[in-house]
């Protein structure tokens, strides 16, 4: 699909790093679909991470998570899932291929500066924590409703030219 969902983590946030993110995802050519920055609760932070939550790192990642703002986006571009796994890098920063976003912010394997989906599936059921369906469709009905805008505007104008033409034409 051409959906994808990041969020940049606290440690991130609180390095002031995310500007920096955001412009390195739309230098990558993804455009930002939708955007948020708040704070997870613990309870949302353990439905995020649900498929961890036997893991013996469950705990203290969901209070990592709930621990200060994170930015939430929705990101746009041709096989999005792929394309910012690539650009994101692997788990442990350590392990990371060099410029990717967790080799140049991510500081250890919890803190590693930014989640990525990995699958169209699992985008949606995250962006669903942090967006309405709304947040997401906007976008489309902001194109849209430009789209009609520039197409009545063209209509007017054209209408105006072809009536002076036509009372021009009348004149001589
Ligand atoms: P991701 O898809 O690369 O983000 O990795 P996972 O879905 O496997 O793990 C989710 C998040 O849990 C990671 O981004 C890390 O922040 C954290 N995490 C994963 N594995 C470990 C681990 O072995 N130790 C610690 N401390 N954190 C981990």
């Amino acid at each position: 699909g051409n959906l994808t969902f990041t969020m940049i983590k606290p440690d991130a946030v609180k390095a002031n790093n995310h500007a920096k993110i955001l412009q390195h995802l739309i230098d990558a050519g993804f455009r930002i679909v939708a955007l948020r920055m708040w704070c997870m609760s613990r309870n949302d932070a353990k439905r995020f991470y649900a498929v961890h939550k036997d893991k013996e790192f469950f705990e203290p990642l969901v209070d990592f998570m709930s621990s200060g703002p994170i930015v939430a986006a929705v990101l746009e571009k041709e096989n999005a899932v792929a394309e910012l796994r690539k650009i994101v890098g692997a788990t442990d920063p350590e392990e990371a291929a060099e410029g990717t976003i967790r080799k140049l912010y991510g500081t250890a394997r919890r803190y590693n500066a930014i989640h990525a989906s990995d699958s169209d599936e699992n985008a949606r059921t995250e962006w669903s924590i942090h967006f309405t369906e709304a947040d997401i469709i906007c976008h489309i009905a902001c194109s849209f409703s430009n789209f009609i805008s520039v197409f009545v505007g063209c209509m007017f104008t054209s209408m105006f030219f072809a009536s002076r033409l036509s009372v021009m034409k009348k004149a001589g």
